[in-house]
């Protein structure tokens, strides 16, 4: 193990979501393997369900500096933690753990135990009071987007958009191209921004926090993004204007899995807050080569029992083998007595398969698996891109809208069905991504795929991205 000359120690602080808990403890284990001590802070919340459903603990055990630390995230235990709550979890943190954080850093993170105090905070930049923070005690800090790169230069962008006039968006003006976001002109319509973006009002909330938080990420040391150079290159250049230290060393899933592979280390990387059924794995492995689509909407999206309908005819009328991850928590709740996604699916009973919660990234690796049918999340996308699987992008909220619109336009690796859920459209995309359409996005995805893992194999972009970061990382110690 590279070991260096200090001791630096650095806290990592997640937004408390499944998606950016999970990169960002990527990069607390890829920074623990080379021997830092890290402090990973997590809500009360999200580590009381990252340990009932994994076995993270054992896992981390082998890393001496490493250690879980929490904090509350303001919300009681019952309170939803759905994407359609979402600006609830924004206050909590603000009202109760910022104030904790914030003592928490005037300490160093120092508590009774020996280990070095804090000289680096890595940051969720959806947090810029974690900025303010970390200036006032003169703790270097580094911002760490889980986004997509492009989605954060839309949101830094926003200004522009507004000063142009081509926000808010008026009557029926979706399909305009946008001009005033630099790198994207000429693809990007009004309906591919960030959910947050596409408003009709300027006191809109989300608008408003987005900008913000965005804005602040100049004021960070650095920033940190779970992206690579040969998919982002341009839109990274643009970044790099206003941020000229911005390490790319993603996709953090397959970096880690690179990194313990040459340490002859293996690791099981589930950091589900849920319990895996893995009893997909064994389904998949009775199914024809490539010939599941997979179909999952992430940790956070709710669909109404309309959508699910037609999603289901969609899906048993396009004739394809499907695995569906159907999270209790995805139905809107609606009066009446209801079908069960089960029984609405009867007609494809030996073509399909449902569980609440999947081991994704085997998912997604495994030979059986063709296609998938996702939502557009950032994690949920670099998994597929990886895996040399297309997709079919059925976006939310969020970075989902324009994620997709990249997926398809820009990568070429799927296609957009955003702003409809019908049956004949799902049915149409489904055949095409599954049928028509195999061999040629196959074959595009399986070169993305190549440039992913040589990006982080030695030599690559990201693996040399992360070095410098860790030498950056290290200097601050001293
Ligand atoms: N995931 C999983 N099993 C599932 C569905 C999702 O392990 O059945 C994981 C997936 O691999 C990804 C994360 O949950 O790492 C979802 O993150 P993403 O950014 O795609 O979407 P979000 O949940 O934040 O909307």
């Amino acid at each position: 193990m590279d070991q260096g000359p200090v001791s630096p120690h650095v806290l990592i602080f997640p937004f408390p979501s499944q998606g950016h808990v999970n990169s960002m403890l990527k990069l607390a284990e890829l920074l623990s393997v080379v021997g830092l001590h890290v402090t990973f802070l997590n809500s009360d919340y999200n580590q009381h369900r990252l340990f009932l459903h994994t076995d993270i603990q054992t896992r981390f055990s082998r890393y001496p500096g490493f250690r879980f630390q929490t904090i509350s995230d303001g919300l009681t235990t019952d309170h939803p933690r759905t994407g359609e709550r979402v600006m609830d979890l924004f206050e909590g943190l603000k009202a109760t753990a910022k104030p904790i954080f914030r003592e928490l850093m005037i300490s160093r993170g120092q508590g009774s135990d020996t280990r070095p105090p804090v000289s680096c905070i890595i940051a969720d930049g959806m947090m810029s009071f974690t900025i303010d923070i970390a200036n006032e005690v003169g703790i270097p800090i580094i911002s760490f987007r889980t986004v997509s790169a492009c989605s954060f230069w839309a949101y830094f962008s926003a200004l522009k958009l507004i000063e142009s006039g081509e926000l808010p968006l008026k009557g029926n003006d979706m399909d305009q191209l946008v001009t005033s976001i630099p790198g994207m002109e000429g693809f990007l319509r009004k309906r591919d921004l960030p959910s947050l973006l596409r408003v009709s009002n300027l006191d809109d909330e989300g608008l408003l926090l987005l900008t913000k938080e965005t804005q602040q990420t100049p004021r960070a040391h650095a920033l940190i993004l779970n992206t690579f150079e040969d998919l982002e290159g341009p839109i990274l250049g643009q970044i790099r204007n206003h941020c000229p230290k911005t390490y790319t060393i993603g996709p953090l899933h397959a970096h880690l899995k690179t990194r313990l592979a040459s340490e002859s280390t293996t690791s099981q990387s589930s950091n589900s807050f849920r319990q895996e059924d893995r009893s997909c794995i064994a389904w998949l492995d009775h199914q024809p080569s490539k010939s599941v689509i997979y179909v999952s909407f992430g940790s956070m999206v709710v669909i109404s029992r309309k959508q699910l309908i037609e999603f289901c005819y969609g899906l048993v009328n396009s004739s394809s083998r499907f695995l569906w991850v159907i999270r209790t928590d995805s139905l809107a709740e609606e009066d009446g007595e209801h079908q069960t996604p089960a029984e609405l699916m009867e007609g494809a009973k030996e073509r399909s398969y449902i569980v609440e919660w999947a081991p994704q990234e085997e998912v997604l690796a495994h030979p059986a698996v063709g296609g998938f049918l996702t939502h557009s999340g950032w994690n949920s996308t670099l998994e597929s891109i990886c895996a040399g699987v297309p997709m079919i992008c059925w976006p939310y909220f969020a970075d989902q809208q324009i994620n997709s619109r990249f997926v398809s336009h820009v990568w070429k690796l799927g296609s957009d069905m955003k702003d409809t859920c019908d049956r004949l459209i799902v049915e149409k995309m489904v055949r095409d991504l599954m049928e028509e359409r195999k061999d040629e996005l196959l074959k595009t995805a399986d070169m993305m795929a190549t440039r992913a893992r040589k990006c982080v194999s030695e030599g690559g972009s990201s693996y040399c991205n992360l070095s410098s970061l860790i030498e950056e990382i290290r200097l601050m110690g001293r």
